[in-house]
């Protein structure tokens, strides 16, 4: 799976299915339920690992009419503000290019994450003290049971980094599309708020180097990065795998670190975090 994913390490799945239409997914859930094989999405595998033994199951990609954009026509809320829906297979990058050519504005704090709709929505992502769930109107979801449902916001359950879909309270659910409140902003304004967050990412960390972003939450009232900077691990190797000496919460693959590598020095930094401040980092990376 590490050509899948942005850390560029992991293990093998049992097979990995791209999917162009809503109707491919409902026969293939069908299927793997016959089957009794279980599955995961990927979107743009910017928050994952698979571990070194692998994942016995079936990885699904959503592309083809998943990525699609459209705008809704005005009047279709009680808010009366501009909504988006946007496909869950369609890239953050994408989504804020259409965004600028459009003139929608309000989710350019997405700018430089490098993960889609689907894996922005199922993390809660966010940046620079906002989040996808201030934004979201309603998602659609094909439930356990294959039937597409759709969800207000009220019934989401938005929390930092969480939401009812990662916390399984809706079940096993695949997302299809999210819809999101925006407002009509003129589109260079859009595309030079996009640069400015672009460029200070730029500053804060690492560039050119395989990641998942933020390894670690953020404990209650703490960074996880002044945490792991401040146990002196800036810099610590396991492996190929490396804390970033740019920002303390990136564990960097060097070239060729293996899941075990990341893996390894994951539990390190956990250790010595824990040992020095009696503090508990949990991966914001989702470990499958
Ligand atoms: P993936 O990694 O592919 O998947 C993440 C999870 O979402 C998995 O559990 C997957 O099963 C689930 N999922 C994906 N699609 C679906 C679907 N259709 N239905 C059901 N479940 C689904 N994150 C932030 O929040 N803020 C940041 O500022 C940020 N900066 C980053 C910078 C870098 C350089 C990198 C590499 C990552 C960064 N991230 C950041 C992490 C990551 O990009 C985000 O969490 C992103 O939203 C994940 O999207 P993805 O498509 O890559 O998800």
């Amino acid at each position: 799976m590490g050509s899948y994913c942005s850390l560029r390490a992991g293990g093998r799945a049992a097979g990995l299915i791209t999917l162009q239409t809503r109707e491919e997914l409902t026969g293939l859930l069908r299927q793997l339920r016959d089957l009794h094989l279980e599955y995961f999405l990927v979107g743009r595998g910017s928050n994952i690992l698979v571990r070194p033994q692998g994942y016995p199951g079936i990885v699904i990609r959503l592309q083809g009419e998943f990525t699609e954009i459209e705008s809704l026509p005005s009047g279709s809320n009680s808010a009366d503000r501009p909504l988006i829906r946007v496909g869950a297979g369609c890239s953050l990058a994408a989504l804020l290019a259409w965004c600028g050519r459009n003139g929608y504005g309000g989710l350019e704090f997405l700018a430089g994450i490098p993960g889609s709709v689907g894996g922005a929505v199922y993390m809660n992502a966010g940046a620079w003290g906002e989040a996808v769930g201030d934004y979201l109107a309603a998602i659609e979801f094909v439930d356990e049971q294959g039937g597409v449902q759709r969800l207000g916001r009220q019934d989401m359950v938005f929390s930092y980094r969480q939401t009812a879909l990662k916390t399984g309270l809706l079940g096993k659910c695949v997302f299809l599309s999210a819809t999101f409140y925006v407002e009509r902003v003129a589109g260079d304004k859009v595309r030079r708020r996009c640069q400015e967050y672009i460029a200070q990412r730029k500053t804060r960390q690492p560039g050119g180097v395989a990641s998942a972003g933020s390894f670690f939450k953020n404990p209650a009232n703490d960074f996880a990065g002044r945490l792991i900077e401040a146990a002196g691990l800036k810099g610590a190797r396991y492996g190929k795998a490396m804390v970033s000496p740019v920002h303390a919460n990136f564990i960097v693959n060097t070239g060729g670190a293996s899941a075990e590598d990341i893996l390894g020095l994951m539990e390190y930094v956990q250790k010595e975090v824990t040992k020095q401040f009696n503090i508990q980092l949990k991966p914001e990376v989702q470990i499958i």
